[in-house]
């Protein structure tokens, strides 16, 4: 095909945009050779020449040449694939993400697709797989080899029984038999003769886990309502599923993929906070498709996931299971995206392109006629206002599948606990009070198990008096943050300051600052009062390994723990029949984080958690300790009611005005000198306020100030937060100040806009 080039470029030569992956919000246009190898369409992966190299883009489209001025398109170097690797529903979805995220297209194609496609140009991962040596350079003969290495006798030795193994061998089998160090391998490497591949030797746990049977179960009422719903929305259409704990959610989304894959031979994408967490919700999934389904998670090697890809993109698999990314699968005919737990903030991307997979998800439904399920216990603010403006189906699942009854929550009041205690026991009584120590050895002696839930205070410090008061900003209803030189309480959305107060301005009592306590010193107490239990710790420290969680969780499932106590990743989905007691030691340690959505986080977090108690007959009784047993995250909690906590925060999310009241987005200058990004986030201030008044944006500009994090890995971190009403407004100002402020060539500054931050740290 021909077309005719708008400056009469002589009508010959056929000229494409080609997405490259730089840090560059354009395409760059090549021209397309007579012959290709494959057919070129938008979508195709293409081969193309960048200065001296050769780079893998994807092609946007056709182009009319504006963009090269006078100069002369480079030509096309080859199509290797014979069809395109985004099909049209992925390429719409890319311009979209490129255009709302504010994102580099190159890097949002990146994003996409697999590493081994070569649009990365990421190294693959170390460390979990094994490196391969393979020879890339034949040296036929002596000579050859005698010039070759000529200082470097091991690097011969190594080549040579390289060779005698056919030319590809494990790099530390080579080390052991040679008893060389790595740094020979390197140096063959280095000198081209070979190149390291990467090979996963992770098992994944997925191939040798029994999938089991499919459930012999009849759905309920509402779960047959909500299936049938679903299945009779129009093609793009998208349902919030609210299901309290344990009402069975899962297997509404499975009867929707029974019909839809099944029996009408689409595909289907089911997205999970994260595999190594769920494995329970994985294992339903593969227990009724089997071989049709492909997990992807991170255990897999560039290679296995390129075998995942292509076996969905052919259609020998469709059902793509996997964390965020799995929104990227390539199924074809795509008849439903599942979101389970949708309020999780692990769907939100933390780099370029800062993306929300559930977000993502109702497009790319919209864009390829799939349905659209987002499920959750505790949706978050945004779905559940998408939902009452109609824009989501609302389904309810408001019983527990069997009758069971939600556990009983008990809100033991550390205050309380403080006062009735010995002077010696106070200490201890506001890790484990009473009552939940109590309840423990009950469990214990019962053989029943229980789970204690610990979120750690982490970076920010916020002063509390004994009477549960908590220092907040005036002006922006955020904790006030404790800094120590000069003391002073600082809110860190809009740099409001006032001294640190030694008693409480509402009740008079002392102030204190509240520090963390580490999971370890828990486990110690843990160990000392009860003697005997077989206590298994779950945090960042206990799960390095990839199948870490799987493997605690495992033992769990086993019966071989008593009590299982960690960070928040066990609040997630875990379905234990045996566990009768949940115990909250601090609720109110995510309250008090100084972020708008902290209320929001906690009644999710303490919702979850209390959800993973009395799921079989036996019941279960959850226990909250807490200095604010008034505040509406733990009372709505406690007693389950999530539309009653919403009716309270919603209201707080107006004024001052957060989502889903408005749009947010989180501008982050950072860099090495305090000083210099201090300043720099007031000229991007200055740039946004300007540029928001002379076109009428309408938008509201805050701060800048110090993130509440304020250094992270030696860079300091000031932010300014815009919010606004019409998202289009926002993309405006956003694409204007990406394009048109420049970033000063010192201190290694940068800046960043996340779009729909989950949290403003
Ligand atoms: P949720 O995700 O809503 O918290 P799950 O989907 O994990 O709940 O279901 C909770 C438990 O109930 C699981 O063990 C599941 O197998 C079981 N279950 C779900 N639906 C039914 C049903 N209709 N009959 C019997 N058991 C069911
Ligand atoms: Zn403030």
């Amino acid at each position: 095909m021909t077309t005719a080039a708008p400056d009469g470029r002589a009508g010959r030569e056929r000229l494409v945009e080609i997405a490259l992956p730089l840090p560059l919000p354009r395409t760059f246009t090549y021209a397309v050779p007579q012959a290709t190898r494959h057919p070129l369409v938008a979508g195709s992966r293409v081969v193309v020449p960048v200065r001296s190299r050769r780079v893998i883009g994807v092609c946007m489209g056709e182009s009319d040449g504006r963009a090269l001025g006078s100069a002369k398109a480079k030509a096309i170097l080859d199509v290797p694939d014979p069809s395109p690797a985004l099909g049209p529903d992925l390429l719409a979805l890319a311009r979209w993400m490129a255009e709302y995220y504010v994102a580099p297209i190159g890097l949002v194609c990146r994003t996409m697709l697999p590493a081994a496609l070569g649009v990365a140009a990421r190294p693959a991962p170390a460390g979990k797989s094994e490196r391969i040596l393979v020879i890339s350079e034949k040296l036929p003969t002596l000579l050859a080899r005698d010039e070759a290495f000529k200082r470097a006798p091991q690097q011969r030795q190594l080549y040579e029984l390289l060779e005698q193994l056919g030319g590809r061998a494990p790099v530390a089998h080579l080390v052991k038999q040679l008893g060389c160090s790595t740094s020979v391998v390197n140096g063959l490497v280095k000198r081209g003769h070979a190149t390291i591949d990467e090979e996963s030797r992770t098992r994944d746990p997925f191939v040798d886990r029994p999938a089991g049977a499919p459930p012999a179960v009849t759905p309920t009422p509402a779960q047959r309502a909500a299936r049938d719903t679903i299945l009779a929305g129009a093609p793009g259409s998208a349902f919030l599923l609210h299901g309290i704990t344990g009402s069975g959610k899962t297997l509404v989304y499975l009867q929707v993929l029974e019909r839809l894959v099944r029996d009408e031979g689409r595909s289907a994408i089911v997205l999970v906070p994260e595999i190594a967490l769920t494995p329970q919700a994985v294992d339903r999934f593969r227990a009724m498709f089997g071989d049709l389904v492909a997990v992807l998670h991170s255990g897999l090697s560039d290679g296995e996931r390129l075998d995942a890809w292509r076996a969905l993109e052919r259609g020998e698999k469709r059902v793509a299971v996997g964390a965020r990314s799995a929104i990227f699968a390539p199924c074809r005919d795509l008849g439903a995206i599942i979101v389970d737990e949708e309020h999780e903030a692990s769907y939100k991307q933390g780099e370029t392109p800062r993306y929300h997979a559930r977000d993502l998800a109702l497009i790319r439904a919209r864009e390829s006629g799939a349905r659209c399920v987002l499920g959750s216990a505790t949706p978050s603010l945004e779905s559940w206002r998408n939902a009452q403006d109609g824009r989501l189906t609302l389904l309810g699942l408001p019983d527990r599948v069997g009758g069971g009854a939600l556990p009983e929550v008990r809100v033991v009041d550390l205050r309380q606990e403080l006062k009735v205690a010995p002077p010696h026991e106070k200490a201890r009584r506001l890790v484990l009070s009473a009552p939940l120590e109590a309840a423990l050895h009950e469990r214990l002696e019962r053989r029943e198990q229980s789970i204690l839930l610990l979120n750690r205070r982490g970076y920010a410090s916020f002063v509390q008096c004994e009477g549960g008061h908590v220092a907040t900003c005036p002006d922006c209803s955020i904790s006030l943050t404790y800094h120590r030189t000069p003391e002073r309480l600082v809110c860190h959305y809009c740099q409001h300051q006032e001294p640190a107060v030694r008693t409480c301005g509402d009740c008079g009592l002392p102030m204190a600052r509240q520090r963390g306590l580490g999971t370890q010193q828990v486990e110690r107490l843990l160990a000392e009062r009860l003697p005997g239990a077989r206590i298994s710790r779950m945090d960042v420290d206990t799960t390095s390994g990839k199948w870490a969680h799987t493997e605690i969780l495992d033992r769990v499932g086993r019966g071989e723990v008593d009590i299982l106590l960690g960070t928040q990743m066990i609040a997630k989905g875990l379905d234990f029949p045996n566990v009768t007691l949940v115990g909250v030691i601090d609720a109110d340690v995510g309250i008090n984080l100084p972020d708008f959505r902290a209320s929001e986080r906690a009644f999710q977090l303490l919702s979850q958690v209390a959800g993973r108690a009395g799921r079989g007959p036996k019941g279960g009784e959850v226990f909250i300790q807490t200095r604010v047993p008034t505040h509406h995250a733990v009372r709505h909690a406690a007693t389950h009611d999530y539309v009653a906590f919403v009716a309270e925060e919603l209201p707080a999310r107006e004024s001052p005005a957060y989502p889903p009241t408005v749009r947010l987005a989180h501008v982050v200058v950072s860099g090495l000198d305090e000083v210099a990004v201090a300043d720099f986030a007031r000229v991007v201030t200055d740039w946004l306020e300007e540029a928001n008044t002379r076109f009428s944006l309408g938008l509201s500009v805050l701060g800048p100030a110090p993130c509440p994090i304020e250094r992270i890995k030696t860079r300091w971190r000031w932010h300014v937060i815009v919010k606004a009403t019409k998202a289009s407004a926002l993309t405006r100002l956003l694409h204007g100040l990406m394009g048109g402020i420049s970033l000063p060539a010192k201190h290694d500054l940068r800046l960043v806009v996340d779009r729909d931050p989950v949290a403003l740290l």
